[in-house]
This record gives C-alpha cells, sequence and structure tokens, in this order.
C-alpha cells in the first residue's frame, strides 16, 4: 500500500525496523520478533540495507518473505552506496513485481573494511536515488499507478557530514522537494531535538509526515553501540544519570532504557506527532513492553505470520 494511504487518517503510525539476518540463529531471532509484533499490526515494518556484499540479498529475501507469508507492510531500504543505476533499476523492478508499496531512499554508510571510492556510485547523495525512483515512478513499471511511495532520512540532532546546519536544511529541502512523501528521523534522545527539525522542516515550507524513530536502550554495550554507529548522537545528561545509578544491574538498566524511552513516546504523541518508528535490533521484548504501555491494542485475531 501507497505510504500515502497508509498515513493518511492513521496517524500516528506505528513501526518496526529489522536488519536482514545474517545467520540460521539469527534468522530465527528475527522471525520469531515479526511473529512477536505482528500481534500489533504495525502500520508498516522496515529492512535495512547493507553497506554491500551479500547482506543486499537478504534484505530483499527478507522484505519478499514479509511480504508473501505475513499480513505485514514491508519498506525496503535502499542506498546509493556501490550501486550504479542499472542495478538499482533491477531492484525496483523486482520489488514492483512483488507489489511492494514503498521504498527508503538513502544515502548509505560507508562500507566497512574494503577500499571505497564513493565518486564510482551513480548517485551522490539520497536525492538522486530519489530523483531516480520518481523517474521509474513515471514509467507504469509498479502496480499502483503512482509508483513506490518514496521515505527519506531526517536528521533531527543534525549530520554529522555537513556540519553547517543552514546548508544542510538546503540540502534537505531539495531532497524532500525531488520528490519525497514522509520523514524518518535517525534515533534521538531528546525530544527537543525532534520537535525543532519538526518546527525548521515547517519553517522551510516542509509538510510531509516526519515519523520518528525511537530506539530504547537495554544495555550498557547497547549504548555505546549506539555511540557508534548512530555518529553524533546525543545523550541527554537525564538518560545518562538514569543509567549511571544502576549500571551494574543489567535488569535496572533494561528498565531504565524503556522507562526513558516510554516517557519519550509518550511526549511525542502529546505533540501529536505523525509516527513512531521502533529499532527494534531484531528483538520484540524492550518494544513490545512500551507499545503495550502505550495502550496500542494487540490484535490477538489477527492471522499470525508464517515466517
Ligand atoms: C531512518 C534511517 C534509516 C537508515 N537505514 C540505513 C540502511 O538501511 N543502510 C545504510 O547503509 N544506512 C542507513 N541509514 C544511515 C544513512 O544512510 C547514513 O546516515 C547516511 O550518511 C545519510 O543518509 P541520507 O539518506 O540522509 O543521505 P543524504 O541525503 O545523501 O545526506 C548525506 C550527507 O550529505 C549531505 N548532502 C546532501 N546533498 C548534498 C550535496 N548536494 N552536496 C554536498 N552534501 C550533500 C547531507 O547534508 C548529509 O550530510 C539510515 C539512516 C536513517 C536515519
Amino acid at each position: 500500500m501507497h505510504i500515502t494511504d497508509i498515513i493518511r487518517g492513521n496517524s500516528p503510525t506505528f513501526s518496526f525496523e529489522f536488519f536482514p539476518p545474517k545467520t540460521p540463529k539469527a534468522a530465527e531471532t528475527v522471525y520469531q520478533t515479526i511473529r512477536d509484533l505482528e500481534l500489533y499490526m504495525p502500520h508498516f515494518v522496515s529492512v535495512t540495507y547493507g553497506a554491500g556484499g551479500s547482506t543486499r540479498d537478504l534484505t530483499h529475501d527478507l522484505v519478499e518473505r514479509i511480504q508473501h507469508t505475513t499480513k505485514l507492510e514491508p519498506i525496503p531500504h535502499l542506498t546509493c552506496v556501490c550501486h550504479k543505476e542499472d542495478e538499482i533499476e533491477e531492484i525496483l523492478l523486482r520489488y514492483a513485481k512483488s507489489a511492494i508499496g514503498n521504498i527508503l531512499a538513502l544515502g548509505g554508510d560507508r562500507p566497512a573494511g574494503i577500499a571505497y571510492d564513493k565518486s564510482r556510485d551513480s548517485f551522490q547523495h539520497a536525492i538522486d536515488l530519489v530523483k531516480f525512483i520518481r523517474r521509474f515512478n513515471e514509467s507504469g513499471a509498479h502496480p499502483d499507478r503512482r509508483g513506490f511511495g518514496i521515505g527519506v532520512a531526517g536528521f533531527a540532532e543534525g549530520h554529522p557530514a555537513t556540519p553547517n546546519r543552514v546548508v544542510e536544511m538546503d540540502y534537505f529541502k531539495t531532497k524532500v522537494d525531488a520528490g519525497a512523501d514522509y520523514i524518518v528521523t535517525q534515533l534521538f534522545f531528546d525530544n527537543r531535538d525532534f520537535l525543532d527539525f519538526r518546527e525548521r522542516c515547517a519553517l522551510n515550507e516542509i509538510h510531509i509526515p516526519i515519523i520518528a524513530g525511537i530506539m530504547p536502550i537495554t544495555s550498557i554495550s547497547g549504548l555505546k553501540r549506539i555511540a557508534e554507529l548512530a555518529g553524533g548522537a546525543r545523550f541527554p545528561a537525564k538518560l545518562l544519570r538514569a543509567l549511571q545509578h544502576c549500571q551494574n544491574d543489567p535488569e535496572m538498566v533494561r528498565r531504565v532504557g524503556i522507562q526513558y524511552a516510554l516517557e519519550q513516546c509518550r511526549d511525542l504523541l502529546d505533540n501529536n506527532v505523525a509516527g513512531i518508528h521502533f529499532y527494534t535490533l531484531n528483538r520484540s521484548d524492550a518494544t513490545r513492553v512500551i507499545v503495550d504501555r502505550l495502550g496500542i491494542p494487540r490484535r490477538q485475531n489477527a492471522q499470525t505470520a508464517s515466517v
């Protein structure tokens, strides 16, 4: 279903993000997580795209498996990194054939551990991918006459590669105007950053829905990993203080992290957020606690996944 139809009348949306499993054991975990979370009938689920190599096929496989064996709406991520135009076209054709409704178009992370020359990519920035998908949409190859719905990434705290926030907003505005239908933000831990970003978007005449990315912290090692992966993420003193008090008690750390994310979600809902997107890290427990406490009903009778 096109994202415009998903969001229309359904705001705030709830959605979950998964990454493709690399091993049979990891596959079992993610399929179980999908089964657990399918009960909540999220408005969509998204599947990340690796920085290169074989995991990319795993993204396509997981997306199609979700599409064909569950009632969930999968949204694949797609990036510019290490891709030529014809490869992207092939992927779009494959997704169009499977009636995948939407794509999150991204610049992409640099691949780790291999020599990488960005100038060899057909698309230098996410905007180029957005434009390409728009052109593909006009070809009529997608079963929906509008083609793919297109999402883009937003960075409430700013993206580290563009320290000049005024220039960054200019780039961002141009990317959105190239044809994005919705925005999903990078995770953040201070809602003031998200609300300010949303306000700055409005000042720049960006009026498409902005979905907030939330990741509950469930361990101290997890926090360190986030600090590494989401480069530049700001951890407010309030959160760090609460975690410091219980750092030697893993169960308390988990509870504090979940409570913190829950409070973030409640505040975002009070502030009319268009949607909340949970970075699940392929585990359902923390996300389930939060959506339960937010009062999002489970659809016990929903036909569940056979993934
Ligand atoms: C919701 C979400 C999901 C993500 N999923 C994935 C994933 O699945 N796989 C993955 O590899 N990564 C993923 N990422 C990470 C993301 O790809 C990287 O953070 C990337 O560096 C930025 O992506 P972007 O789409 O914003 O890129 P872009 O829009 O290309 O922006 C990247 C940088 O380039 C700057 N820029 C834009 N246009 C220009 C221009 N014309 N000239 C100079 N500079 C310019 C921007 O200001 C920014 O600093 C995700 C991020 C988010 C927020």
